[in-house]
């Protein structure tokens, strides 16, 4: 990244050696993108799909990416915690009902083995 900032200096493509331009968005010789942050992970589509396929975990993404504006990126980060907050809301909810009804199925064994045991007392009786 640094490389890129020192325009003195031949620069060269990372993947295929292959003498490059300052300015040149991408490898002329590769294809390989030259400006990190700048791939389509980085435009609005690819955030958003990302944001639809791994929710928060976009958020480096976001920050990362050189193409969205800083008002654009505030909005994104807002967009994914609330959909981070409401997937971590649900997972605890869902544990939460899971638990109650354990308690409440394990209660019901036990009610039943105790009628179980009293069954069995007045048939030994
Ligand atoms: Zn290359």
């Amino acid at each position: 990244m640094n490389e890129l900032e020192t325009p003195a200096q031949p620069l060269f493509c990372k993947r295929c050696h292959a003498e490059i331009r300052d300015t040149d968005n991408y490898c002329h010789a590769c294809g390989k993108s030259l400006k990190p942050g700048q791939g389509f992970l980085f435009t609005h589509a690819g955030i958003i799909l990302m944001g639809l396929v791994l929710g928060p975990f976009a958020l480096p993404f976001v920050w990362m990416s050189k193409v969205l504006s800083p008002a654009a990126k505030i909005i994104y980060t807002v967009i994914l915690l609330i959909v981070g907050f409401y997937l971590i809301y649900s997972l605890v909810h869902i544990f939460t009902l899971t638990k109650q009804s354990m308690q409440l199925l394990l209660g019901n064994l036990s009610e039943l083995e105790n009628g179980l045991q009293s069954v069995q007392s007045l048939g030994a009786f």
